[in-house]
């Protein structure tokens, strides 16, 4: 089955927050933003940008980052999407200990909430910072989130033949999804196109990041501009745990198992040992 991926083109984005809009309310993730003459939430208070909500949190996949830049003694104004990039080399994929998150069979990260245990490794591995968790306070039990390419259980709109929320929403058509290597052929076209009206920098971010990202963005300048990370990696500790702690793990589980029940078959022997003469002598 072909790759699936999104292409983002930074130059033609507005910044108008629709998909962060249709990802919250197609995945049913409601929150409470307070308005300005709410004084009692922490949102109601201005931080200094436009950027709204502040952060990623469990309810919020996507949010667009704004990057102000001093060119020349211009200031420009860069977007950017924040959210999970659905790496084919998956720091979060790797570190993750019951397969809470996989790879689908289109290319993206997926994530079954129900498994998730909440240990927190996911978050402390993934080199964009993305995905966010909370506990809840009567039962104790924390749960990983993060954008699921539209495909949580019962709001699956890739199975359905669709495209992805954020993508439909988007009024510029900024957002578009399809085959991954279209999605490239795209981008770098746009590149192309960009480099000639004399961005220099413009950069195709997401073609060979981490084995190839599924969310691709075409990008008028570097991408540390943006506050993306230049060439990101696989946290060395997420590789040892994959490779080498986990099937340690394995291993001393399996020796533990088979101890167990070797235990079990010698006191078993030596009770029947100590009965067998006793009913001799009946
Ligand atoms: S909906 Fe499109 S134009 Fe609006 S913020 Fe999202 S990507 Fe940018
Ligand atoms: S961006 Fe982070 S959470 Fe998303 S697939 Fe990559 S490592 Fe995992
Ligand atoms: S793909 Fe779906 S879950 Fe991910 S950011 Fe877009 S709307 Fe949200």
């Amino acid at each position: 089955m072909a790759e699936k991926a999104i292409l983002y083109d930074a130059t033609k984005c507005t910044a108008c927050r629709g998909c962060q809009a249709a990802c919250k309310q197609w995945n049913e993730n409601d929150e409470y933003i307070p308005t300005p003459s709410d004084r009692e939430g922490v949102q109601a208070e201005n931080w200094g940008s436009y950027e709204n909500p502040p952060d990623l949190s469990p309810q919020t996949w996507l949010k667009m980052r704004f990057t102000e830049v001093d060119k020349n003694g211009k200031v420009r104004w860069l977007f950017t999407r924040q959210a999970c990039m659905h790496c084919t080399d998956a720091a979060c994929v790797n570190v993750c200990p019951n397969g809470t998150l996989y790879h689908h069979e289109l290319g993206f990260v997926a994530y079954n909430k129900d498994t998730c245990t909440g240990c927190g490794y996911c978050i402390d591995a993934c080199p964009f910072q993305i995905p966010r968790s909370t506990r809840n306070l009567l039962t104790g039990i924390a749960k990983a989130d993060k954008c699921t390419f539209c495909t949580t259980a019962g709001l699956d709109r890739i199975s359905a033949g669709w495209e992805p929320a954020c993508v439909k929403t988007c009024p510029p058509k900024a957002l578009q999804y399809g085959d991954r290597e279209t999605m490239i052929t795209e981008g770098m076209k746009r590149v192309q196109t960009l480099r000639a009206k004399g961005y220099n920098n413009a950069y195709l971010y997401g073609e060979k990041e981490l084995g190839g990202l599924h969310v691709i963005y075409a990008l008028e300048d570097d991408p540390q501009v943006y506050g993306l990370p230049v060439n990101p990696q696989v946290p060395a500790t997420a590789i040892a745990w994959k490779k080498v702690i986990q099937p340690i793990g394995w291993v001393l589980g399996a020796l533990t198992i088979v101890g167990l029940g070797l235990n079990f078959l010698i006191a078993r022997k030596a009770k029947m040992s100590r009965e067998l003469p006793a009913k001799k002598e009946k």
